[in-house]
């Protein structure tokens, strides 16, 4: 049979390990698997989080609120701006669906950076766009304003602080080169750590009303799968001028967000308490890390996020390694497939770290 022809190159978006594969591979008891692969919140989220989830589990017969009031409210509120700025997906991931479709086609130019997010590419891929990268490994805004004036990009991407890496864009460099950049461009500024990097220097901090107040072409991103321990809860958000998310509405499929997820982001966002205490321990078990890579020798490049990678020696082999680590039941991010021989570790809860600390440096 045949399929759409722009299928044919894609590969399928690898996630990480989830622990009942594990489990079934190397049968390791679940309570001996510890997963800091996918950058999830080891705190989990609110306890009043999950309080209100409860009240509200009996309510599963009805649609949710298709116009999602509670949670548009919320985030209105937080980050002071109105609703017809506003759009919110299943993940940011579907908001970054809904932007290729919106933006692009076949002869569209989607520029990314060299090391960055896989589902940039894996979207563009679905409508046939061709990928520019940079060359490198950190966000260079020269390097993307070169590119962009010689290759005329459709849709630019920035990811701040970015994944795989850690790394985030200084805000001010950010601001001069969105003000060089054509109305028809559109710019994606992808904000899904920007908790944890606006915690830790706040010139990295973005803000959407900034964005959305100077740009007409410029889409802030964020989502509750990270800071906020949401991944299971598929809630993420767009934040840009109303003329942009009128088109992108017009993409998003009816009750894209369950009634459960509705109630757990509109409540999360109301501890910020718990956020914030999460965010903070974030940052002093980092500090373990990079103790752990000045002993091991190795590089760790520094993280605005929840994450840190660990860039491995010639000596060693970073899919061997996360190899070896997953058969001990600790599961990691080899990043081999974005040409880095480097891994990239979530920074889990104190007793998560220390047994990543044991295994990896038996390993390393
Ligand atoms: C995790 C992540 C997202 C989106 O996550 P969702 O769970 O789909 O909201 C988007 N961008 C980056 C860079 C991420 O790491």
């Amino acid at each position: 049979m045949k399929f759409n022809k722009t299928l044919e190159n894609i590969n399928t978006y690898e996630a990480g390990k989830p622990i009942e594969l594990v489990v079934r591979e190397f049968g390791i008891e679940p309570k001996n698997i510890v997963k800091l692969a996918s950058n999830e919140n080891p705190y989990g989220c609110s306890p009043k989080v999950q309080k209100a989830v409860c009240d509200i589990v009996s309510n599963m017969a009805l649609y949710p609120d298709d116009s999602m009031m509670k949670l548009q409210n919320a985030l209105c509120s937080k980050y002071e701006i109105k609703e017809e700025n506003l759009i919110i997906g299943s993940g940011s991931d579907q908001v970054i669906e809904f932007i290729m479709h919106a933006k692009a086609n076949t002869n569209a130019k989607i520029l990314i950076n060299s090391v960055t997010f896989a589902m940039y590419e894996i979207y563009a891929k679905h409508v046939g766009a061709q990928i520019i990268r940079t060359a490198s490994q950190e966000h260079n805004l020269n390097e993307f304003y070169e590119l962009y004036t010689q290759e005329r990009p459709d849709i630019i991407f920035l990811c701040t602080p970015n994944n795989p890496t850690g790394d985030a864009i200084d805000t001010q460099s950010m601001m001069e080169f969105l003000r060089k950049i054509d109305k028809d461009t559109l710019v994606v500024v992808d904000c899904a750590y920007m908790e944890y990097g606006a915690y830790k220097d706040k010139s990295k901090k973005v803000t959407p009303k900034e964005l959305v107040e100077e740009f007409e072409n410029v889409i802030y991103l964020g989502t509750f799968s990270k800071a906020y321990g949401l991944g299971g809860m598929r809630v993420g958000y767009g934040i840009s001028q109303s003329n942009i998310i009128k088109e992108l509405y017009k993409l998003r499929p009816p009750f894209n967000i369950t009634t459960l997820s509705l109630e757990a982001a509109s409540v999360a966002l109301k501890d910020e308490e718990f956020v914030n205490n999460c965010i903070a321990l974030n940052f002093d078990e980092m500090k373990r890390y990079v103790e752990f890579a000045n002993e091991q020798k190795i590089d760790i490049i520094e993280s605005y996020t929840n994450f840190v990678t660990l860039c491995l020696n010639n000596t060693q082999n970073s899919s061997f390694i996360s190899n070896a680590l997953l058969q001990k039941g600790m599961i990691v991010r080899d990043l081999s497939s974005y040409k880095m021989n480097a891994i990239r570790v979530t920074v889990g809860t104190k007793e998560q770290n220390s047994r990543f600390f044991e295994l990896a440096s038996e390993l390393l």
